[in-house]
């Protein structure tokens, strides 16, 4: 395998509701090499929403270690832990989350933004990424004039935007009725291994999964 970005050790998640303690991830081991693209697959309630946040570092309250690009989250406060996500991290998720009152490449030059680069440069990049994805004719589109599958298509520029080392996506195409989900979903692959990224996409779809270079299966807590 290449050199590793995220490797993910003993990861253990619980929630205590009432008098109820639900142990959600029961020890997850799970490395990712460079630009490798890998499906997490399990059904809904087995807990990849719980394991992408932690691994996102957008939840805390979890035992184990989480390692990306070489940093131990534990060892992080909160500021590193914004820089990883800013550095190293783009996210995507089954709905959009876009900007209402910002067009297509607004939403896509934001995040850019926060990293010192010029608003032109942001520009250009967010110009560049929605024209690969089919959306030149879409730039100055708000998201309430784009279809769903529109919609999706710039979550996955602006996720992409930084040049993330990691992508992780949360059902990516979940909002999307089948033909458009396999459309985006070949499309945002491409994307990810033009860039040479890697990605974790969280699925609960056996037809999706196989598209990825490999499949892990969240069972039971642990991933098979
Ligand atoms: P998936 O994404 O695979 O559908 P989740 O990670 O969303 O699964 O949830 C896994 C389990 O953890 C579910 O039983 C869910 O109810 C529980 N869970 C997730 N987040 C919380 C939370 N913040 N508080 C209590 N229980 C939670
Ligand atoms: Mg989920």
């Amino acid at each position: 395998m290449n050199e590793p970005i995220l490797r993910v050790t003993g990861l253990q998640r619980s929630f205590v509701q009432g008098d109820v303690t639900i142990e959600v991830l029961r020890g997850i081991d799970l490395t990712v090499g460079k630009g490798e693209i890998i499906a997490l697959l399990g059904p809904s309630g087995s807990g990849k929403s719980t394991l992408l946040q932690a691994v996102g570092l957008l939840e805390g309250g979890f035992a184990g270690s989480i390692e990306i690009a070489g940093k131990e989250a534990a060892k992080l406060d909160a500021h590193g832990r914004t820089l990883v996500r800013r550095d190293q991290l783009g996210f995507v998720y089954q709905f959009h989350h876009l900007l209402p009152d910002f067009n297509a490449t607004e939403n896509v030059v934001l995040p850019q933004l926060i990293k010192d680069k010029t608003r032109s440069e942001a520009d250009d990049r967010a110009v560049a990424l929605l024209t690969a994805l089919g959306l030149g004719h879409r730039l100055t589109h708000r998201p309430s004039q784009l279809s769903g599958g529109e919609q999706q298509r710039v979550a996955v520029a602006r996720a992409l935007a930084n040049r993330p080392a990691l992508v992780l996506a949360d059902e990516p195409t979940g909002n999307l009725d089948e033909a458009t989900a396999d459309i985006v979903l070949a499309e945002f692959l491409r994307l990810v291994r033009d860039e040479g990224s890697a990605a974790l996409v969280a699925t609960h779809n056996e037809r999706i999964a196989a598209k990825m270079d490999r499949v892990v299966r969240l069972h039971e807590g642990r991933l098979a």
